[in-house]
């Protein structure tokens, strides 16, 4: 045996080692599994940002995965780690992403390899709007051309500025509001885009866990009530996801890790209140109710029914698998597992939730404000006051069919008409249970396929395959 230490594999030496895995299990021919793999278009470039009275040269990427549906869509990310290898990566899940969820897009991702905390504001929209300019003159934006969205270090924020660098240039584009998704609500954005992510991690969690089979095998009753979670990461991410799963779900979050540390509370810790703590001093230690944990990695070794590594990718790899206690691993950050680490993790037993199922929320209500975006129309506009009235009509029908009276408060509730955040809400839950009852087909379908993961990409891999076909490109 070689002496020398084994080395992670790069994370997009992950995503291919999962993709060859799984395209193993499909027929098809290799030439079109090779086209299917492939990033189809890689845009580097370097450009000048003045910051205070020197220049800077800022290294940023663009990458388009797929092509076999336009535009193109994936976020942007701020971070000083990025790399063309990671954005590659990033772009490829994408399209999976896109796939198992019925998003009628290829896959893309942008890097800029910043730390987003050590420029002041105007420099960072300084730094967006070239990064922009820079996308619009390579045709690398647009709403039927590739349409990015936030990822890790960029928000809302951000985006508004690149809608507006892009309007800039291009005014007489009647659909520029669809150039660019996750915007503020009031800059064409969409009710219910901030949580999504978040909220599709739990409806995702709430399907995989209603199987009484799937769960009796992990020793787990069905449903969520009372199950336990540890969350790494308290981004977008990983907030949502602890404050929708406990409030809807009746999850206990017992342990959360952050940069500055990890804590831990067998009682379950209140996300609201520790949000609100953190915003004020700047740290999750010190939570009244909580025990600072020796080290943030032992958070993610803790025995809990589920862990929702919501951070970055890379951080189960052999070096802590052995030692990973949960029994379900819900990948809310793309890539959080390395490929080896996930053999070991499977041996034992673990149920791994695969990124590009999870944490697909995003980019589905992401879509949902592109639609809205190119119908120049709020979603329920039309029927919300039709609807309202209808079912008031069949409230006081049945009252008076029935001589029973209805509450005022019953009947505000029954006679609802949707608003745009119900609407959203609802198109994510079917979104989420309707993608994992395709993959859980997969899975237990066939026989040779052992893990969800390669499930998904499986029935990704089918469905992107169908695609090309169609296009009478492959035989
Ligand atoms: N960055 C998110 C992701 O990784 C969202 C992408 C999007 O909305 O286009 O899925």
């Amino acid at each position: 045996m070689s002496r020398q230490k084994k080395r992670t594999p790069s994370f997009f030496e992950s995503v291919e080692r999962n993709f060859n895995k799984a395209a193993a299990k499909t027929s098809i021919p290799k030439g079109l599994i090779d086209q299917i793999r492939v990033c189809n278009a890689v845009y580097q470039m370097r450009f000048p940002v003045r910051v205070g009275n020197k220049f800077e040269v800022i290294e940023a990427y663009r990458v388009q995965h797929s092509h076999h549906r336009l535009p193109t869509k994936g976020g942007i990310r701020y971070s000083d780690k990025v790399t063309q290898s990671e954005v590659m990566a990033l772009a490829t899940l994408m399209t999976y992403k896109c796939a198992i969820v019925d998003v009628p897009f290829g896959g893309a991702k942008g890097g800029v390899k910043i730390n987003p905390y050590k420029y002041d504001e105007q420099t960072l929209q300084n730094i967006t709007r070239r990064y922009t300019t820079e996308l619009i003159r390579k045709n690398f934006i647009g709403p039927g051309i590739d349409v990015p969205a936030p990822d890790y270090g960029t928000g809302p924020r951000e985006m508004a500025w690149i809608l507006d660098t892009y309007q800039t240039f291009k005014p007489e584009d009647i659909d520029r509001a669809a150039c660019v998704t996750g915007k503020p609500v009031a800059q064409n954005g969409i009710r219910g885009r901030g949580e999504a992510t978040g909220r599709g991690v739990f409806y995702g969690l709430r399907e995989v866990m209603s199987h009484k089979d799937d769960m009796s095998k992990l020793g787990l009753s069905v449903g969520t009530e009372g199950k336990t979670m540890v969350i790494q990461g308290l981004g977008n991410v990983g907030s949502h996801t602890g404050l929708i799963s406990i409030k809807e779900g009746g999850f206990k979050v017992i342990a959360v890790s952050e940069y500055e540390g990890a804590i831990y509370s067998s009682k379950g810790i209140h996300m609201e209140k520790l949000l609100k703590y953190r915003k004020e001093k700047g740290t999750i230690i010190g939570f009244p109710g909580t025990k600072k944990l020796p080290t943030r990695e032992v958070a993610l070794e803790l025995e809990c029914d589920v862990l929702v590594p919501a951070a970055l990718e890379n951080q189960i790899t052999i070096s802590n698998a052995k030692r990973i206690k949960a029994k379900i691993i819900a990948e809310a950050a793309n890539g959080p597992v390395s490929a080896d680490a996930e053999e070991i993790l499977l041996k034992k037993g673990v149920l791994i939730i695969p990124d590009m199922y999870i944490n697909a929320g995003g980019v589905t209500v992401s879509y949902f404000e592109w639609l809205k975006n190119l119908s120049h129309m709020r979603f329920g506009r039309m029927e919300k006051r039709f609807d309202a009235n209808q079912y008031t009509g069949l409230i006081n029908l049945v009252a008076k069919m029935t001589g029973k009276t209805v509450t005022n408060k019953e009947r505000n509730w029954l006679a609802r008409g949707a608003d745009e955040v119900d609407l959203v809400r609802s198109g994510l839950e079917e979104t989420m249970a309707t993608a994992y009852q395709q993959i859980r087909e997969t899975y237990k379908r066939k026989r040779s396929v052992q893990d969800l993961r390669t499930a998904a990409f499986v029935s990704a891999i089918n469905k992107i395959s169908a695609d090309y076909i169609s296009f009478g490109i492959f035989p």
